[in-house]
């Protein structure tokens, strides 16, 4: 029975380093979970240590046992040199940005990026100076070389892509990135470190939205940012002058649902799939966006770079009115319909991936739905869909 935590050699498998990783009973009278530590002032014992600041927590905005506590255990799960709380994945998205961005610079972003990512690059980092060059998120590492300039400073990978779900050759593109001296800022949300390890495949900060599987309960908004040796530095120093950091319940939260992670992301795995295939076998559907089939365009990268797949993929109907499709969607009695994913709840939203394209066009041919599968029994969103489908056919 172990009251300090295990020794790194006992630590082997991926649901016995999530058990343990960032916890320490012993530091807590035994107590198992690190609590929550509220506070904005840390005192001192004397004048001069405050002076020189001489303390393990130095104020509230720059660390606390419980941000540190899902920080070790971040850094830990997905090999990386240190990471980054803040309070949104969102605003993980600004803080890697900004640690490596500077004025002047040329920042190159797929066409398919998480929309509030491609709002903040043509909003914030325009006005700050950098200009933002989409491209063809399926481009070979060697064409998207073609365009660096001496100016660009880093490369933004997504994969698969938001709503689209197309895949990225992340190891190419970051060596490409590297042989340049440039940065490489992935956006692993889909597949988290679970499913891809971000820094062994060359990336040099990787932004998670645990929000979404972290969190897993719908619950709570957290990022994290991780870094590689290279980019620790940069991203400490931006959080830490930015004054950025998380609320303390939602910190505790996410080491909660740490606990239980690979088992949740291994039902969204299954479920997932299980669905997708489903999706495919339907007469209404053209297509289904799922990485993880194998007739998928990205299915080689996919089998080759990630070991599982999120509960969240898309679905191209054939041509169907938008009333047919509202008809579909608004009667469905398990799907919620809003943004977010990754808790234990399934959720659909229309998408519409042709409107704000500036690199690519996206022709679906059809309407398109995004569907995040949770862990209500597959049988009964599959009923729930069936009738869906009746009232799509009725309505066309
Ligand atoms: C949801 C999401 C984010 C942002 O997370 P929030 O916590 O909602 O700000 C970033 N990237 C991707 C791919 C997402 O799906």
């Amino acid at each position: 029975m172990s009251f300090t935590p295990p020794s790194r050699s006992a630590l082997r498998g991926l649901g016995t380093r999530l058990v343990h990783a960032g916890r320490d009973p012993s530091a807590q009278h035994g107590f198992i979970n690190t609590p929550i530590v509220r506070g904005s002032t840390v005192l001192y014992p004397s004048v001069q240590a405050y002076a020189e600041r001489d303390s393990r927590y130095k104020y509230g905005t720059l660390g606390s046992p419980t941000r540190e506590s899902l920080e070790t255990a971040w850094s830990e799960l997905s090999g990386a040199a240190g990471t980054v709380l803040a309070p949104s994945g969102l605003m993980a998205v600004t803080i890697a940005l900004l640690a490596v961005l500077r004025s002047g610079d040329e920042l190159l972003v797929p066409d398919a990026v998480y929309r509030p990512t491609r709002i903040l690059c043509d909003g914030l980092l325009r006005r700050m100076g950098v200009s933002t060059i989409y491209y063809d998120p399926v481009l070979a590492p060697d064409d998207l070389a073609e365009l660096f300039t001496p100016r660009t400073r880093a490369v933004f990978v997504e994969a698969p892509g938001s709503q689209t779900f197309e895949m990225q050759d992340v190891p190419g593109i970051a060596a490409a990135a590297r042989a340049r001296d440039l940065f490489t800022i992935m956006d692993n949300t889909w597949a988290t470190p679970i499913y891809f390890p971000p820094h062994e495949r060359g990336v040099d900060l990787a932004i998670e939205a645990g929000t979404k599987y972290l969190g897993g309960h719908s619950d709570l908004l957290l990022g994290m940012v991780s870094a590689s040796e290279r980019a620790w530095p940069l991203l400490r120093a931006v959080s830490d002058e930015s004054g950025n950091c998380p609320g303390p319940e939602d910190v505790f939260l996410a080491l909660r649902g740490l606990r239980t992670m690979s088992l949740r992301l291994e039902e969204a795995n299954r479920r997932g799939l299980a669905m997708a295939e489903w999706f495919q076998a339907r007469p209404e559907v053209k297509r289904v966006m799922h990485p993880a089939l194998p007739d998928d365009p990205g299915h080689a990268i996919w089998k080759r770079d990630f070991s599982g797949s999120s509960g969240l993929f898309g679905v191209t109907l054939r041509p169907a009115p938008p009333k047919a499709v509202a008809a579909m969607v608004d009667g469905l009695e398990l799907f919620g319909i809003g943004a977010s994913w990754g808790g234990y709840e399934s959720l659909v939203t229309p998408v519409d991936c042709t409107s704000y394209r500036t690199a690519t066009r996206y022709e679906p041919g059809g309407p398109c739905l995004r569907f995040q599968i949770g862990l209500e029994d597959v049988d009964d969103l599959q009923a729930d869909l069936d009738a869906g489908f009746a009232r799509l056919r009725a309505g066309s």
